[in-house]
């Protein structure tokens, strides 16, 4: 790691991607941290096109800053969305510093936006690690745990509203059912006239609510045991 003299007031240190800069004492806004350099490649020079890493610094179309070498300190610092610090290009003299946009307090680590292409490219693939994007992501999480409980909780509910209704419907259900099971075999032995009309017309009867076809067929057989009746009595009295 580069040395840095204790003047000033930045050090390289762990951050939560690798290493970072941080400050070691206050920084007013405002204040030019860091210089962020290195030699200057030509757009128009083919051999440094050939050129490609992670530090390089597009001043303008045509000037871009290789950063990659170990005296440029600036090149420890993390990108980050909502930055205490900016980079401050200046075209003409093709030079870069790094300024403080709010008073960083010693400990905090400084960083500034490196910009929609560099995000685009390298950072939005793997997803930002930045405080705010790391926050928004939490957020995010926390929100989704908390909609996943809701809906558990809604059928929940549900299923408990459905267990008393069914607990309420429980028994007109059965009497139905019984119903729907003596109409099926009256029918039967209507037509047919077995054995069966015998079992299955008291049931009918028991059931209290005949239905047309049950009442005009069981009336004639009543007519006929009374009519029976009758004649033996009026055969015992005579
Ligand atoms: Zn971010």
């Amino acid at each position: 790691m580069p040395a840095i003299p204790s003047s000033k007031p930045y050090r390289i240190g762990r951050s939560k991607t690798g290493l970072g800069l941080f400050a070691t004492k206050k920084i007013k806004k405002g204040t030019k941290i860091i210089r962020y350099f290195g030699p200057l490649l030509d757009s128009k020079n083919k051999k440094h096109d050939g050129i490609d890493n992670k530090y390089l610094f597009e001043i303008n179309n045509r000037w871009t800053i290789d950063g990659s070498i170990r005296k440029n300190i600036a090149r420890y610092i993390n990108h980050a969305c909502r930055p205490n610090a900016e980079s401050d290009v200046n075209s003409r003299k093709r030079k870069v510093v790094i300024r403080a946009i709010k008073t960083i307090q010693p400990g905090d680590e400084i960083n500034y936006d490196y910009g929609t292409d560099y995000f685009k490219i390298f950072l939005k693939p793997i997803g930002c690690k930045c405080d705010h994007c790391e926050a928004k992501r939490a957020k995010k999480r926390a929100e989704e745990r908390a909609e996943k409980l809701r809906l558990k909780l809604k059928a929940q509910k549900k299923a408990e509203k459905e267990a008393q209704k069914a607990d309420k419907k429980a028994k007109p259900a059965k009497k139905l059912a019984k119903s729907k099971a003596k109409a099926a075999p009256k029918r039967k032995t209507a037509g047919a006239k077995t054995a069966g009309s015998k079992t299955a017309a008291p049931h009918a009867r028991g059931t209290g609510k005949p239905t047309k076809t049950k009442a005009s067929r069981t009336t004639p057989l009543a007519r006929g045991r009374k009519a029976k009746a009758g004649a033996t009595r009026r055969a015992s009295s005579m």
